[in-house]
């Protein structure tokens, strides 16, 4: 453990764990915790610049802001709530995670989340890449030409966009429009192999969002908020989150 001891000094109260606690139903239990380690334990991030979800909850609640501030793993939690869902008590950490991220200024957070999250602010689509709306149905309608002339059993698929009353709106991957159109492909043939009857939107169809990673309230909500948009203006029944 070396480096992850922790200096305990004095009672001071952590304007993280009180905001998380304000927020969430019960307050996240964050109070709750019996230190027993399940989180620490299946977590991808543990071990990584000496931290570990359960001296994050523990540091927390010891007042130790400054020290969780000066820290970059908030930066290196993934948000995928593993430990949300191993822990007995349910414990939120990743809402304590957000709201450290959250006391970072904005210009000072890492670099490649703040990018994406600013590149998707620029279009319509929602994407991290920053493609256009226009791009991204140039882009499926030139691949989807390509594969039904290239392979006969296929020539009926489609990959349409708008189309009203969809049973199901996909959102798609900001990069392989871009870098990997091909990979748009076996989707589409699954769909239209059993028979299901879909559709992108133009607008908002990105899936990835990271102003959510970069938590950044405002944009994030401007990102969902424009995919719900696009997804009630074509009368979809279901929303498919792909990412
Ligand atoms: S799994 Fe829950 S109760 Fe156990 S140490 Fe982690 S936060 Fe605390
Ligand atoms: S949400 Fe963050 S803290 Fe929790 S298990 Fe995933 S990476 Fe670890």
């Amino acid at each position: 453990m070396g480096e992850a001891a922790v200096k305990i000094g004095g009672e001071k109260k952590s304007i993280f764990k009180d905001k998380v606690m304000e927020l969430l139903p019960d307050g996240g239990n964050l109070n709750a915790c019996l230190t027993c380690g399940a989180c620490a334990s299946g977590c991808p991030a543990t071990g990584l610049a000496g931290m570990d979800p359960r001296k994050f909850l523990r540091m927390a609640a010891l007042g130790m802001d400054d020290e969780l501030l000066s820290s970059n793993w908030a930066w290196m939690c993934s948000m995928c709530q593993r430990c949300v869902h191993v822990c007995p008590m349910e414990i939120n950490i990743p809402a304590l995670v957000y709201n450290v991220r959250a006391a970072w200024p904005r210009e000072t957070r890492p670099k490649g989340i703040l990018g994406s999250c600013d590149a998707a602010l620029t279009n319509e689509s929602g994407s991290a890449m920053g493609t256009p709306v226009d791009d991204f149905i140039f882009v499926v309608g030139d691949v989807l030409e390509e594969y039904q002339e290239n392979q006969p059993e296929f020539a009926d698929m489609q990959a349409p966009i708008d189309k009203k009353g969809a049973e199901f709106v996909l959102n798609q991957n900001s990069r392989e429009p871009v870098t990997e159109p091909d990979e748009l492909v076996p989707l589409w043939k699954i769909l239209h192999t059993v028979g299901v009857d879909w559709t992108y939107t133009s607008k908002g169809w990105a899936g990835e969002n990271y102003c959510m990673f970069l938590s950044d309230d405002e944009s994030w909500k401007h990102l969902t908020t424009q995919t719900i948009k696009a997804a009630n203006e074509v009368g979809c029944k279901t929303f498919l989150n792909t990412e």
